[in-house]
């Protein structure tokens, strides 16, 4: 498949952004690269959260110490470590509950301040975008051509390599609000 530059009208220059990263006859430089490259994911724990899954994570070895010595414990000293056992396993739930309410808020923090993607899930819509994306190497400008990502999809205009991110998650942004990408295409509503 070829499509032409809406700048130039050409097709000897035009190709998809994927074939143009990956393109070991003409290698990109670093800061075109970082302008083209697919967003990465967002993250899907916040660093509080990981203190606190890594505590949880601490504190299980410390139920499985417990375990083990109840094993080889004498009659008497039973009931005290039982009751030790039950006490390091609250403290293991207590830390993962605070975990997954840390992660929450900070997922709410970030759709308060306008950012986005958030989830795996639309993150998922700005990879599918950027997978369709097309560039003329001539004249530095990023695509997509008629019909790209669904069959009613109007061609855009070229947009300069320091748009293209921004292009890229408004128009997954906008696909996730008309309820995906039709399935015409192949790809299904999600
Ligand atoms: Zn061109």
């Amino acid at each position: 498949m070829t499509a032409a530059c809406p700048s130039c009208s050409t097709t000897d220059r035009t190709l998809l952004v994927t074939a143009a990263l990956n393109d070991p006859r003409e290698e990109m430089d670093r800061p075109t690269r970082r302008l083209l490259d697919v967003p990465r994911e967002p993250k899907a724990v916040s660093p509080g959260s990981t203190v606190l899954y890594a505590l949880a994570g601490l504190s299980g070895l410390s139920v499985i110490r417990s375990l083990s010595a109840m094993q080889h414990a004498a009659q008497e000293d039973m009931a005290y470590l039982a009751g030790e056992l039950v006490v390091r396993l609250l403290v293991v739930t207590a830390l993962l509950v605070a975990g997954r309410l840390v992660q929450r808020a900070a997922r709410k923090r970030l759709l308060a301040q306008g950012g986005w993607p958030v989830s795996y899930e639309q993150w998922t819509l700005v990879h599918k975008v950027w997978r369709a994306a097309w560039l003329c190497r001539a004249c530095r400008v990023v695509f997509f051509p008629l019909g790209a990502l669904r069959p009613d999809f109007p061609a855009s205009p070229p947009l300069r390599y320091e748009h293209f991110q921004d292009w890229l998650n408004e128009t997954a942004r906008q696909t996730e609000l008309a309820g995906g990408f039709l399935p015409a295409t192949g790809t299904p509503a999600p």
